[in-house]
């Protein structure tokens, strides 16, 4: 074999986990090696968060130049150049890469390309087309994130897509079949839909977004339908026949055999994560449920010098979870306390509106047997959200009932994206509904909605009876 390379600190996979981990830990001092078999940004980068959202972002423009009549502004032959759309979307993801190769470099993190494999505890193999090399570790970070689950009836092609092959796609579909009501099929089906593609989601289960509360659901599944979105909940997605320029999919409701023709159709039922092929189960990982990897608070593995993080452990597969872990991970080995919290983890679902949810919501507080109380405020009683035509929503605020300490909150609402933070940050710094009701906030703006949700919640609103 080759001479084997000695390294400090591994970390396998450039993802949001991944690089995040490895800057944290060049900060701390240590000596860091990359491996990252495709590009540096991982799915997040590359092929999720930031190109989907580059699509949303564009979908809503054209949207706001075809509709703004009731605002008095008339717009005719508004055209959308779909190659021109998709280069946008690919300036934004080579800058954002380009610049985490650049603090990759910065924070001299060596970064090796290739497909790592572990031989031992200390030991992983990286293969690079037809070139090998070993090299001797002290610690590893796994994070080598997920891919898309391929159903058995359903096998990707050119018509047959999974969420990279929907990000680009160079025509804009007439018709679009959704398989999947999760957050990812609703997002690039509520792009598409924007963008004036027919499109229909099939949810096999009885209702979309199975994650966020029905009040919130509600409220999107009214926009999706302002869209001409068709949801067929109930659904069981059968087959798939390929047509000359096109898919005929059949899938059953209530034991009736349907079908459905369109141009594309995009399978979202899930992620699994990529821990199949490294070798770790002759290392003797410990694994926990569907291949993910069993991990203590600080991401460490049942092997002690190795820890794994992001889409590859239990929890929600989110790109600042990942980048959560790898700070842990790599503070915990330069010898630091950290532990993970995962209470103010936020979720955000980026259809029109945005939905967003951190902490508890009132369900699962009362399923806790904790007592709360809660407190709702509507976007429609906000200068700003009338000002921006977008008076659809409310702001949600769980709070402890005896102390009235902030344990959750949901948004779904225009901006509801930006606006959690200030929740999640309340919820992670012990406060409140009296410290955000007392927080002067501009006026006027969106992030009142929140202070005035933390006044309803102690009885003294100003703005709603
Ligand atoms: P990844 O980003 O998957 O990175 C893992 C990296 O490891 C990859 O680059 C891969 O090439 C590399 N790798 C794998 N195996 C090996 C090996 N053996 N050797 C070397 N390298 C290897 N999350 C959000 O928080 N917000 C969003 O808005 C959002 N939108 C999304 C939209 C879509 C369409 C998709 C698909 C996902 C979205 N996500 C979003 C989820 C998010 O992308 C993931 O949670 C996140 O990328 C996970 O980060 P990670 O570092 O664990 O793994």
């Amino acid at each position: 074999g080759d001479f084997p390379i000695e390294i400090d600190t591994l970390v396998v996979g450039a993802g949001p986990g991944g690089y995040v981990a490895a800057i944290r830990a060049a900060q701390t001092g240590q000596k860091v090696t990359v491996v990252e078999k495709n590009e540096v940004g991982g799915v997040c980068l590359n092929v999720g968060c930031i190109p989907s959202k580059a699509l949303i972002s564009v979908a809503h423009r054209y949207e706001q130049a075809k509709h703004s009549e009731d605002m008095g502004v008339i717009a005719s032959d508004v055209k959308l150049d779909f190659s021109k759309v998709q280069a946008f979307k690919d300036s934004v993801v080579k800058k954002l890469t380009g610049g985490v190769a650049g603090l990759l470099k910065g924070n001299k993190i060596d970064v090796v390309k290739g497909e790592a494999y572990f031989v031992d505890a200390n030991t992983v193999r990286v293969v690079n087309g037809d070139q090998a090399q070993t090299y001797k570790f002290k610690n590893a970070i796994l994070a080598t994130g997920s891919r898309p689950v391929e159903i058995p009836a359903f096998k990707y092609s050119d018509r047959v897509l999974n969420s990279t092959g929907a990000l680009n796609l160079n025509e804009l579909p007439k018709k679009l079949v959704v398989i999947g009501g999760g957050y990812i099929g609703t997002e690039l089906g509520t792009a598409y839909a924007t963008f004036g593609t027919e499109v229909v989601i099939l949810e096999g289960a009885s209702d979309i977004l199975a994650g966020f509360e029905k009040q919130m659901t509600q409220i999107v599944k009214k926009g999706l339908k302002k869209k001409g979105v068709t949801i067929e909940v109930n659904a069981l997605a059968k087959g798939v026949e390929e047509t000359e320029n096109g898919v005929i999919v059949t899938y059953e409701v209530n034991g009736e055999e349907k079908k459905v023709e369109a141009d594309y159709v995009l399978v979202t039922v899930g992620r699994r994560p990529n821990t199949d092929e490294l070798g770790l189960e002759q290392i003797g990982i410990e694994f926990a449920e569907r291949g993910l990897i069993k991990v203590d608070k600080q991401c460490r593995t049942n092997i002690p010098n190795i820890y794994a993080i992001g889409d590859i452990v239990p929890g929600p597969q989110l790109a600042h979870k990942a980048s959560y872990e790898g700070k842990v991970a790599a503070e915990a080995i330069a010898g630091h306390k950290s532990v993970v919290d995962y209470l103010a983890i936020p979720a955000v679902c980026f259809t029109d509106p945005e939905m967003a949810s951190v902490g508890y919501t009132e369900e699962q507080a009362k399923a806790e047997g904790i007592d709360v109380k809660v407190a709702k405020f509507p976007f429609a009683a906000n200068g700003r959200a009338l000002a921006l035509n977008q008076p659809e929503g409310f702001v949600k605020l769980v709070a402890r009932k005896e102390d009235g300490l902030i344990i959750g909150g949901q948004i779904v609402g225009a901006g509801a994206s930006d606006m959690i933070s200030e929740i999640c940050l309340a919820i992670e710094g012990g406060m409140t509904a009296e410290d955000i009701a007392l927080t002067i906030h501009p006026h006027p703006t969106l992030g009142e909605i929140v202070m005035e949700t933390a006044e309803v919640l102690l009885g003294n609103p100003i703005h709603i009876i």
